[in-house]
């Protein structure tokens, strides 16, 4: 692979993301790490736009010639994750983590706006960029609110791009699919009130253990059964509590769990079918049982003309070898998906396994840590899909 960015470039990609690495932030609480994106953009001497949703910042990027605009997004946020690696790099913040690489996503955005500053003409030949440093991606839906705010009306965005340093595949891959990229995420309570009681005499009580039962095998049929089976959808009952006492029928039990498709009609319909076998369930049994149901994100779908710009870019930087399809979808969530849902885009995964540096371990372990030699592959990448779209457009 030839060299992508200057050294001085991937010196600087590789500071930032050590030191917010350093100082992680969860969801909404990103306010170091937004100083530090304001200060950097301050210094560039481009203008921002700043607490949207929050901790979130926005810079619009004009290059004076009439064209479209391309929206990037970074997100921002940390887990309450305490971390086990034991780099000179290592979080600062007790019980909190960098575990998913957005240190590395909020690096890349930020070189991205020092390249603009000695590579102006050639990264925007015309129209505008518009860089968003997003909050709280990690179930916060910060995209979410960031839209509700009008920021893609507000800065008439066309098209938007992300990417995302994955440990799945391995180093110098990019991951490029069309369609849908990630499943919508929907998590849901569901409470079987029953009769409590002796555990030796059920037969005056209504045990809601014994209806969870029936209720958490019944739902399995709905993926089974009520869906046509070429379109994915997974249902996970998370957690289930109820009872303490060996010889005792308790009054409740709680279910809790996610539900997970690509498909539009499966997640509008899920939530009724749901409804309908709980109840049922419930009614067989002489217990009561209700349903909290919530849709947190949409499903994350590629444009495949969008998608077709990334390839593209990462032919003309590494090589047609370098792009795959394997263990790029998965059926986990982003809320980039609510800027997909109103503009065209593409959302892509740059590579960053590496066995011989020890970046093995999966997004949200307690040991996570990326190649990052991603990281200029991720600016390069992203500047040449940029570029191209803004000049054929
Ligand atoms: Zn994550
Ligand atoms: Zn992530």
């Amino acid at each position: 692979m030839k060299q992508l960015v200057s050294e001085e470039r991937k010196k600087e990609l590789v500071e930032i993301r050590r030191y917010i690495h350093q100082y992680p932030e969860i969801e909404f609480q990103e306010i170091k790490t937004a100083q530090l994106v304001m200060e950097h953009l301050e210094r560039l001497g481009y203008p921002y736009e700043n607490k949207i949703a929050k901790t979130g910042v926005v810079s619009l990027i004009d290059s004076g010639k009439p064209g479209k605009t391309v929206l990037v997004r970074a997100d921002m946020d940390a887990l309450p994750i305490h971390e086990e690696n034991d780099c000179e790099y290592r979080s600062k913040h007790n019980g909190i983590m960098h575990a998913c690489g957005h240190d590395g996503h909020t690096s890349i955005l930020m070189a991205y706006a020092s390249e603009l500053k000695t590579n102006f003409a050639s990264m925007i030949p015309k129209g505008r960029v518009l860089l968003v440093f997003q909050p709280a991606e990690e179930g916060g839906g910060g995209a979410q609110i960031m839209v509700q705010k009008g920021i893609l009306e507000k800065y008439k965005v066309d098209v938007a791009f992300a990417l995302h340093v994955w440990n799945h595949i391995d180093i110098g891959k990019v991951g490029i699919v069309n369609g849908p990229i990630w499943a919508s995420v929907d998590q849901f309570k569901i409470t079987v009130h029953g009769k409590s009681g002796h555990g030796a005499l059920p037969q005056h009580s209504v045990d809601p253990i014994l209806v969870s039962a029936h209720i958490i095998t019944a739902l399995q049929s709905i993926v089974s059964r009520s869906i046509d089976p070429l379109e994915p959808c997974v249902i996970t009952v998370g957690s289930i509590n109820s009872g303490n006492a060996f010889n005792a029928i308790p009054d409740n039990a709680v279910m809790r769990g996610t539900v997970r498709t690509y498909s539009k009609e499966v997640h509008n319909s899920f939530p009724k079918r749901m409804e309908k076998i709980v109840e049922g369930i419930s009614e067989s049994f002489g217990a009561k049982a209700e349903v909290d149901y919530l849709k947190i994100d949409k499903p994350t779908i590629n444009n495949p003309n969008c998608a077709d710009f990334v390839r593209q870019a990462v032919r003309n930087l590494i090589g047609e070898d370098a792009i795959t399809e394997k263990d790029v979808r998965s059926m986990g969530g982003e809320d980039f998906s609510a800027f997909l849902e109103k503009v065209p885009g593409c959302y892509f995964l740059i590579g960053s396994r590496n066995p011989f540096k020890n970046c093995v371990y999966p997004h949200h372990h307690s040991k996570f840590d990326f190649d990052e030699d991603a990281l200029p592959i991720g600016l390069e990448v992203m500047k040449e899909t940029v570029r191209l779209y803004l000049e054929q457009n």
